[in-house]
């Protein structure tokens, strides 16, 4: 059996980024930037006031009075230069007028009569953002390979950019396998469950920033298997639940040999997630997750989300893990590394970390309770206060789960 590690590395091997598209900038916003923009000017473009305030030339200044000559608002732009004993009264982001290099704001001002004294030290440039300050022209506003966060977004539009170049979403079919399968919203009938885990999968999809295409639910069949899987091909990559173990009605990796595919790996050590099958099937990815709603989510985690953040031109592909202090006794029996579904808090600069209780693979709600897994050796027992690796799980970690 293979290592969590090992197969990420199986995965990522074998993905790579899609193609790109040009889309407009709010539809930008948390995808990558295929190519360097390039500022076509200077931003700000001119050297203007940072300051409600009186601009003027200060090698020409006896330090006396001035002379109030003109009033510049935003949005003005006056070219005569500003004479020897004068100044402009200037609002914030106006362009100073020629020769002007210093400001002085109003509350450091006393205006009588159409002249202004100053109140306090005046120095050279004071109060003026330069021409060029935040970007040169012909430099780089946003570096191919970035996130688009909001600042990327007001710096491109700052550069009169109304659309932008990013890789495109991957689209992902999901498929459901099971003969005791409802979708929601039909009524229960003995024996039958809902297929919660198209939902949940397709919302770590969404989350991951992907597009679901919900493929619904195969029954027990292999024919009926097959012919979804290949339905699947279509999307960038195909996600499977359920079907994968070793029990009589487990279809799926027969469905995907019998369709030409690769199986690169079947079984991975870790605990929920073992049975995890990952094959090309056809020059796609597919991705086939055990059945258990916990299992499934956990193992998403873990190789599908990082394979949709390398289709999407994303460098950081993994979830951030960090130190948390354990409040309770943790211990791991099996031979497999257990990732403990657990809350993790930040008091006083320090993460700690509570499981969310029984830690059954079919029980969704250790999930709900929680926002990290604690990445726990095989056969080891720790006690409360002994520091472990968390993996977080939210963006907003500390919004997430309820207390237990
Ligand atoms: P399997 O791997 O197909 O044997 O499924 C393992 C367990 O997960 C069984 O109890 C299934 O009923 C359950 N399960 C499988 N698929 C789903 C699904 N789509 N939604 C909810 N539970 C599921
Ligand atoms: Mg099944």
């Amino acid at each position: 059996m293979i290592t969590i590690g090992e197969a990420q590395n199986i995965v990522l091997d074998r993905i790579f980024p899609l193609t790109t598209e040009q889309v407009h900038l709010l539809q930008g916003v948390g995808r990558v930037v295929a190519e360097d923009q390039i500022a076509p000017w200077d931003v700000p473009p001119a050297d203007n006031s940072a300051m409600d305030g009186y601009a003027f030339a200060f090698a020409d200044w006896d330090g006396g009075p001035l002379r109030v000559a003109g009033f510049l608002p935003a949005g003005a732009c006056e070219t005569r230069p500003v004479g020897p004993g004068e100044a402009v009264k200037i609002m914030t982001g106006a362009p100073l007028p020629p020769r002007c290099d210093t400001v002085v704001p109003i509350e450091e001002a006393e205006a009588a009569g159409g002249v202004v004294r100053f109140t306090g030290t005046v120095h050279q440039g004071s109060h003026v953002r330069p021409r060029g300050e935040d970007l040169c022209r012909g430099g780089i506003a946003v570096a191919a390979g970035s996130l688009l966060r909001p600042q990327e977004i007001g710096i491109l539009s700052a550069t009169g950019k109304t659309t932008v170049k990013v890789f495109r979403r991957p689209q992902v079919a999901i498929l459901s396998t099971g003969d005791e399968l409802l979708e929601p919203g039909s009524p229960l009938s003995p024996g039958r469950i809902i297929n919660s885990n198209s939902y949940s999968l397709a919302a770590q999809v969404i989350e991951a920033e992907g597009v679901p295409l919900m493929l619904g639910i195969a029954p027990d069949d292999p024919e009926a298997t097959r012919e979804k899987i290949s339905a699947g091909l279509h999307a960038d990559l195909l996600v499977t639940t359920g079907g994968v173990s070793v029990g009589d009605r487990d279809f799926v990796k027969e469905s995907i040999l019998a369709l030409g595919g690769t199986i690169l790996f079947c079984k991975v050590a870790m605990k929920p997630g073992k049975p995890v099958v990952f094959a090309m099937v056809g020059g796609k990815p597919v991705i086939a997750l055990p059945g258990n709603p916990v299992a499934a989510m956990v193992a998403f985690e873990q190789f599908v989300r990082p394979a949709l953040l390398k289709m999407m031109g994303r460098s950081r592909l993994f979830r951030p893990t960090v130190r948390a202090t354990l409040e309770e006794e943790v211990a791991n029996r099996g031979e497999r590394p257990h990732l403990v579904r657990s809350l993790v808090t930040l008091k006083d600069g320090r993460y700690l970390a509570t499981t969310t209780g029984n830690q059954s693979s079919a029980r969704l709600s250790s999930l709900t309770r929680g926002n990290g897994l604690i990445l726990l050796a095989p056969g080891v027992r720790l006690s409360a206060g002994t520091e472990v690796e968390v993996q977080l799980l939210d963006r907003e970690f500390e919004a997430g789960g309820c207390r237990p």
